[in-house]
């Protein structure tokens, strides 16, 4: 059970400090609301199968994308990647959120700099970073989700690229998903401008058939995802499989004997159904059962050939001072 504060009194990382987030107010003239010039990433901490700790996953590896991600925007991003780890784990503590929680980091252009003539800008503008977390747990659907092909085509990388996590692109992402529920889907698969599929709505899109694992490679016009490595992994590492990153033609979704999608939020989740068509036998297929296994396993420290992937956030040193009082 989590004891997390309510949203105003929790404690969020803002330009530098550990503050309420109540206490944070951000301007009407703040550039990135304007023109959706902020980058961020989404991370997941799992309570630890022993229940003592949390474990955050792939923390280093989100703050290196974000770096990526700000280099493209020309955001100055004051903190290296462990800096960026360390901010993480003791805003966790702080607000000692003991179950499973999910952290956004949030870096973005913020005001105008002396001088800077009003307008669409990168340059002559401040960047301003704030990291929130809360609790959040696994709403993982593992019957499986329904879901339909965008008429919403995914942002092309000579456009907006997707290998970035810009705020503003996600309003292509948004589209699609609002198309997609508002046709009794779960989630929006998109196309890229090729025509082959590109991702879900905050999701990567893997196909399974005939023992062959496939996803849209880096030039799909695709986010890159860390769960995707992290299941490309497990999938040569306990299955022997080698996946193949190349295009794939949105018939072969239809045809497939199980898709499946991967990302922080979602983590592992079957697609059993797209645009009305059964996915294999309209059942999670049992690779996919599989590697959700083994992903739960690992996230949560069970499975020391996947230690590397959990940064321990030391809660259970972090005792909370009442409790201390009567140890
Ligand atoms: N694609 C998009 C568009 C996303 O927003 C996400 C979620 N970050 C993913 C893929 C999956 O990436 P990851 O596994 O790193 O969360």
């Amino acid at each position: 059970m989590s004891t997390a504060a309510a949203p105003a009194d929790r404690w969020v990382f803002h330009q530098g400090a550990f503050v309420r987030a109540g206490d944070v107010a951000l301007g009407a003239g703040t550039q990135a609301l304007h023109y959706g010039t902020g980058v961020f990433e989404g991370i997941r901490a799992y309570a630890d199968t022993e229940g003592r700790d949390s474990l955050v996953f792939k923390a280093r590896e989100h703050y290196e994308r974000l770096h990526a991600s700000c280099r493209l925007l020309r955001l100055d991003l004051p903190h290296t990647p462990d800096e960026l780890v360390e901010i993480t784990t003791e805003l966790i503590r702080r607000n000692d959120l003991r179950g499973d929680a999910y952290i956004r980091p949030l870096v973005y252009k913020l005001s105008l700099e002396p001088g800077t003539p009003f307008g669409v800008r990168l340059r002559g503008v401040s960047t301003s970073v704030s990291i929130l977390a809360l609790p959040m747990g696994d709403y993982t659907r593992a019957e499986g989700i329904r879901c339909g092909i965008s008429s919403w085509r995914r942002v092309p990388d000579t456009s907006l690229p997707a290998r970035a996590k810009i705020t503003g692109a996600y309003a292509n992402n948004a589209l699609a998903v609002d198309e997609a529920t508002a046709a009794g889907y779960d989630d929006a698969i998109m196309l890229n401008q090729q025509g082959s599929v590109a991702e879900a709505s905050t999701a990567n899109v893997f196909v399974v058939r005939d023992g062959q694992v496939a996803t849209p490679g880096a030039d799909a016009d695709i986010l890159l995802g860390l769960t995707r490595t992290a299941v490309m992994r497990i999938l040569a590492e306990e299955a022997g499989i080698t996946v193949a990153e190349r295009a794939v033609p949105r018939s072969e979704l239809y045809t497939a004997d199980e898709v499946f999608l991967t990302g922080t939020g979602c983590q592992i989740v079957p697609v059993v159904e797209i645009d009305g068509r059964p996915i294999g036998a309209g059942i999670p297929g049992p690779l996919t059962r599989q590697i959700r296994e083994v992903y739960q396993q690992a996230v949560r420290g069970a499975l020391p050939r996947y230690r590397d992937w959990n940064t321990p956030v030391g809660l259970a040193s972090a005792a909370k001072p009442a409790a201390a009082a009567h140890a």
